[in-house]
């Protein structure tokens, strides 16, 4: 490996950068996870995540990754052969889905093109067709992080409530929490599935599933078989700030130093910053002349940009060059789009300068590379961030 002086752009979408003070806050002994001491750190994260999640609800944290959370929610919540809602709008709706046909669900997964999102209108007319409430969930990526496109969840749960349907809501907020508009109370959502390592600037390594008192209700009654996963043994410890088997104890002090620097900031300041650098880098693109695999305004995502390379330009040579020359790590395109995308991740601890520095990156590297594209989109994103606050009021408008 080669010496790469000054500061790595970690721009993919996940893990995100870890900032200074979550490091230092990290960099603690570990401590007896049975021990009094742990049970005020439990106690604080377990409280201070409901603010995140802006639910009232219970939240429930493994040592895992994201997926995790995902099985979590299918396995507490649902029984062999149940029916649920799906949509294809990307790849990690498409791998939540295998994790549900892995439980034998009987997955009703509408097909799509990866450049939409979930039409709130279809969801009412399968719900309202569904006239003995087959359906007993409707399991949503509020976030698609490989293509860009962030799903109306709201509108969703609209829809869900037209047809007077009583299946759960379940999304998954990995790439969401912390950077978009998430409000899990309001918009009565039974089972949000999240992970440290995107909007919350941890490492990898935590997985939380954040649960209504519906889902709870239906967690009695779920057949699924469950041991590590288990609602109910985390909440039987988790009422005394313990946990039932070894948490992550380090990753704990960091997620206590997370929630403090969110409220810090704001959660609604944190949002605004995530929508405005979110439309920065589509003025950017749209200035290059590239095209943003989002079609709908409704569905711009604020984590993260996929940008679809011209014909003929292999997306991944691209990366390659960026890292390599410029030491900018750039998102893959996954799945269906790999070569043909490639990402620009922007949530988590960041800020303007960060993004001109990433966006640099990537018109230096579409030059280097031979990618046809139009000079100024660095400009065009400054001139965007020099208006900070009509930016954001549209961007928030656009949803
Ligand atoms: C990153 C991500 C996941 C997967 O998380 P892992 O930690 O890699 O298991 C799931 N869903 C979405 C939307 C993600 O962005």
């Amino acid at each position: 490996m080669s010496y790469h002086p000054g500061r790595h752009f970690l721009q993919i979408p996940g893990p995100t950068n870890v900032p200074d003070r979550i490091q230092r806050a990290m960099h603690a002994a570990v401590l007896d996870h049975r021990g009094p001491d742990f049970a005020r750190l439990g106690r604080d994260v377990l409280e201070g995540m409901k603010s995140i999640f802006r639910t009232s609800g219970r939240v429930i944290i493994f040592p895992s990754s994201g997926s995790g959370g995902w099985e979590a929610a299918i396995v507490n919540t649902l029984s062999p052969g149940d029916k649920v809602l799906m949509y294809e709008t990307g790849q990690f709706a498409t791998l939540w889905q295998q994790v549900a046909c892995r439980h034998g669900l009987d997955v009703e997964f509408v097909p799509g093109d990866w450049r939409h999102g979930v039409d709130p209108a279809d969801v009412e007319r399968r719900l309202t067709a569904d006239r003995s409430h087959a359906f007993k969930a409707v399991m949503v990526v509020h976030n698609e992080t490989s293509n860009g496109v962030t799903n109306r969840i709201r509108e969703i749960r609209k829809a869900i409530d037209a047809a007077q349907h009583p299946a759960l809501f379940m999304i998954d907020a990995v790439s969401s929490l912390a950077s978009t508009e998430l409000k899990q109370d309001e918009w009565q959502v039974d089972v949000v599935v999240s992970g440290s390592q995107k909007g919350l600037m941890l490492p990898p390594g935590l997985a939380f599933n954040s649960i209504s008192e519906k889902a709870l209700a239906a967690n009695t009654t779920a057949r699924l078989s469950r041991s590590y996963w288990d609602w109910q043994a985390m909440l039987k410890d988790n009422a005394a700030g313990f946990f039932p088997y070894t948490p992550a104890t380090t990753l704990l002090y960091g997620l206590k130093e997370a929630i403090a620097m969110l409220h810090e900031e704001g959660l609604e300041n944190v949002v605004a910053r995530h929508s405005r650098h979110a439309a920065a880098t589509r003025a950017a693109v749209e200035a290059w002349g590239l095209e943003n695999l989002a079609l709908d305004p409704r569905e711009y995502s604020s984590s993260v940009t996929t940008i679809l390379m011209p014909p003929g330009h292999d997306a991944d040579a691209f990366r390659k060059i960026t890292l390599e020359k410029y030491d900018l790590s750039l998102g893959a395109g996954l799945g269906k789009v790999k070569g043909k995308v490639f990402r620009i991740g922007h949530l988590g601890d960041f800020n303007d300068l960060m993004l001109m520095g990433t966006l640099s990156g990537v018109e230096m590297g579409l030059r280097a590379a031979g990618v046809p594209h139009q000079s100024g989109g660095v400009l065009a994103a400054m001139d965007v961030l020099s208006k900070p606050s009509l930016v954001a009021a549209e961007a928030i408008l656009a949803r």
